[in-house]
């Protein structure tokens, strides 16, 4: 199982109770196959307010252009330093942190993104199941392992590509030359399907073809020694050179990014260096002398990891002070509060944060935790109402009903914290705590009442309840 983690959990020392911004989200329920996870147990999702409203922002557009706004698609932070990108079923796109990191613009994220969806509006994951059925069940396992391997081997930055080429070469050769051909096919398609969406949104295709490029001459200088039949996409120089072919006639080849939206960008990569970067390397990457926000919003991320609280609280109320209508240094002074076992002054800038965040749902889990960790009755109704209230836009996350669970539980309303203990069991997938946890709730409260009602219908789910999908394979262009 993987946790997602919020940026903070990923790097810092492990907070108390505190699952704060996170949701634990598995990635068996979520499509990617047995041996990408086996890989280190899979990659850890971040789970962050400001950097998922960005990408929210970024792919909706490109969306709505494919036909696919009303399919509420995801867009998934992996954490993971490597440029990669992929689609794994119908509902996410999956993205490094690594991608966000190196792409300078908005425009190269959003390139990569509209390839992204391109794979989705062509329906090439379900073909690809179609494929692999019409395969022999040895061919589709050395096939997928192959795959696998390859992910995996693009993830850890190179080398295990080498193992996933040399896991396709094991057996029914013919049949694995067919699926790459087909492979091939597919990148061509999301690229001319990615170009059509950005052009049909006004935006330049230069993001995308820049980034493709830089992966594709990469990818020319590793793929040297492999048998290019066995490339599981298309040969990157011709891949690169239809691309250019199509982007070179877009209106929009000159057109930059709004600046309001290069700002977020901006912020967004520095709060990602600014949690990833060991000690002292943030103030290399954003010296002093450099006086932007995003500089100090990196810094000052920096000092929340390893200065002393009330160094790294002077450098957020500094930013407050610079613009006060920024949701996320009120998250972030929050946060550093809350993680420093201050959670009665963490409220005030929690609270703010949520009610200037478009969408404060992860705010809440947070906020909810210091309400119930400033030990105040008086705070206990809030807690519940922030915690329902994030709850409704994130049903599956674990940390939002193990933080009501506690906030029932301090109220003395043991039904409710039992059921919301058991939606809690629900949501990280262990069937069989959530269903005894739910029959304990269902004896706690009136038969058929709301509750009761809840809690009989988690009693009784099937523990097989969730459907499993494929990787589409991407080895290594950012589409991989
Ligand atoms: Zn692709």
């Amino acid at each position: 199982m993987n946790q997602a983690k919020s940026l903070t959990m990923l790097l810092r020392k492990p907070v108390a109770t505190s699952l704060a911004m996170l949701t634990a989200a598995a990635l068996t329920a979520s499509g990617l196959p047995a041996v990408a996870q086996e890989h280190g147990g899979g990659p850890p999702i971040i789970r962050d307010a400001e950097i998922e409203q960005l990408l929210r922002e970024y792919s909706q557009p490109i969306l709505k252009a494919a036909g696919l706004a009303q399919q509420n698609i995801r867009v998934v932070i992996i954490n993971d330093p490597s440029f990669n990108a992929f689609v794994a079923d119908g509902h996410r796109i999956f993205i490094n942190s690594g991608a966000l990191m190196q792409a300078k613009t908005p425009n190269e994220v959003i390139g990569v993104l509209a390839h992204e969806s391109g794979h989705i509006a062509g329906g090439h994951i379900a073909r690809m199941h179609e494929e692999l059925a019409k395969a022999s069940t040895e061919s589709a396992v050395a096939m997928l392992l192959g795959i696998g391997a390859m992910v995996a081997g693009a993830r850890s930055g190179g080398q295990g590509a080498d193992a996933g080429m040399a896991a396709l070469t094991m057996p029914q050769g013919v049949i694995q030359n067919t699926m790459l051909a087909y492979i091939r096919t597919q990148e061509e398609q999301a690229d001319r399907a990615g170009v059509k969406f950005l052009t049909a949104t006004g935006q330049s295709p230069k993001g995308m073809y820049d980034t493709f490029k830089r992966l594709g001459d990469e990818m020319l200088y590793q793929a040297q020694h492999i048998d290019p039949y066995l490339q599981t996409h298309p040969m990157p120089a011709e891949r690169v050179a239809a691309l250019e072919e199509l982007v070179k006639n877009s209106p929009y080849w000159d057109k930059k990014d709004p600046p309001e939206l290069q700002f977020r960008h901006d912020m967004m990569r520095a709060k990602l260096y600014g949690y990833m970067d060991r000690e002292g390397i943030s103030l290399n990457r954003y010296p002093p002398s450099d006086q932007s926000l995003p500089a100090r919003y990196a810094r000052a991320i920096a000092a929340s990891r390893f200065s002393d609280t009330r160094t790294a609280v002077a450098q957020i109320d500094a930013l407050i002070a610079s613009n006060p209508q920024y949701p996320y240094f009120y998250e972030l002074k929050g946060q550093t509060l809350l993680e420093a076992g201050k959670p009665a002054e963490a409220i005030a800038p929690l609270r703010r944060a949520a009610q200037l965040s478009p969408n404060p749902a992860l705010i809440q889990v947070m906020l909810g935790q210091a309400l119930v960790e400033s030990n105040d009755p008086s705070h206990l109704n809030e807690a519940v109402t922030v915690l329902e209230s994030s709850l409704a836009r994130e049903p599956e996350s674990p940390a939002g009903y193990n933080q009501l669970a506690m906030a029932y539980g301090r109220k003395g309303d043991y039904a409710h914290a039992d059921l919301a203990s058991a939606q809690a069991a629900l949501a990280r997938g262990d069937m069989k705590a959530a269903r005894m946890l739910a029959s304990r709730a269902k004896d706690r409260f009136p038969l058929g009442s709301p509750g009761w009602v809840r809690a009989d219908d988690i009693s009784n789910k099937n523990p097989e309840g969730t459907a499993h999908s494929t990787v589409v394979v991407h080895p290594k262009d950012p589409p991989q």
